[in-house]
C-alpha cells in the first residue's frame, strides 16, 4: 500500500495527542534495544505516558555485548529520570543467546532487513507484547523505528498484527526517525556520550562486521 512518508509518525502524534487531552497519563512498556534508540522516544513520549522500558534483547551476541549496552541503558535511565523529575522505570528480563541465535540460525544467510530481521523483530516485539498485556499497560511499542536501517513500515506491520493477539493493550504506532527524531537522538548521544555499537546484535550481524572489519 502506497502510504504517506509521515503515515506512521503522524499515526503516533495523533495518539499521543489523544492521551494528552485526557490529563492522564497512559502506561506505556517500551521494547528498548539500546540507549542511543530510546533516548528520543523517552523525551517525546514522556509528558504522555507513563514509561515503563523493557530490555529484551537475547539477540545480541557476545554477551559482554549484551551488557554493555544494558549497562549504558540503565546508566541513562538514571540521568534521565534525575534531570527531568521523570520515573521511567527499566525491566530486564532473562538473556538467552544460545536458544534466540537457534530460533535464526535457519536464516543465518540472509542479508540485514530480510527474513532473518523479520523474525528477529517478531520474537521481540511479541515477548515484550505479552509481558505488556499480561500487566495491563495502556500501550505497547518498540523503539526500533528510530533507526534508519529498519522499515518501520515492517515494524508497525508486526505491532498491528500482535495487537489482535493482545487485544488488552493497544500498539502505539510510531516513526521516531522523522520529524528530526533521529537528529535528536545523535544529539542527546553526543551530549550523553553514550556508548552506540557497530552492528546490530546477532552473531550474523558482529561476524558480518568482523569480515568488513578485515
Ligand atoms: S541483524 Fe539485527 S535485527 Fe537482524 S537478526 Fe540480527 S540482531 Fe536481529
Amino acid at each position: 500500500m502506497n502510504r504517506p512518508k509521515s503515515y506512521w509518525w503522524q499515526k503516533g502524534f495523533d495518539e499521543k495527542n489523544k492521551v494528552l487531552e485526557n490529563h492522564q497519563k497512559a502506561s506505556l512498556l517500551m521494547h528498548a534495544c539500546c540507549a542511543p534508540c530510546a533516548c528520543f522516544p523517552m523525551e517525546w513520549l514522556t509528558e504522555a505516558f507513563d514509561i515503563t522500558l523493557y530490555y529484551n534483547n537475547s539477540n545480541i551476541y557476545p554477551r559482554f555485548e549484551y551488557e554493555r549496552r544494558r549497562d549504558e541503558l540503565i546508566h541513562y535511565v538514571e540521568i534521565f529520570n534525575k534531570e527531568k523529575n521523570a520515573n521511567i522505570k527499566l525491566i530486564i528480563p532473562f538473556y538467552d543467546n544460545e536458544a534466540y541465535t537457534e530460533k535464526l540460525k535457519p536464516f543465518k544467510d540472509e542479508p540485514e532487513c530480510g527474513k532473518r530481521c523479520l523474525l528477529c523483530y517478531t520474537l521481540r516485539m511479541d515477548e515484550a507484547y505479552a509481558y505488556a498485556e499480561k500487566n495491563h499497560f495502556d500501550y505497547f511499542t518498540t523503539v526500533m523505528t528510530i533507526s534508519r536501517q529498519k522499515n518501520s513500515e515492517v515494524l508497525n506491520e508486526i505491532g498491528e498484527k500482535l495487537s489482535r493477539k493482545y487485544p488488552n493493550t493497544r500498539y502505539f504506532f510510531s516513526d521516531f526517525k522523522k520529524k528530526k527524531g533521529m537528529d535528536r537522538s545523535v544529539e542527546l548521544s553526543s551530549q550523553y556520550g553514550l556508548y552506540k555499537q557497530n552492528y546490530c546484535g546477532c552473531i550474523y550481524s558482529y561476524n558480518k562486521r568482523k569480515e568488513h572489519e578485515k
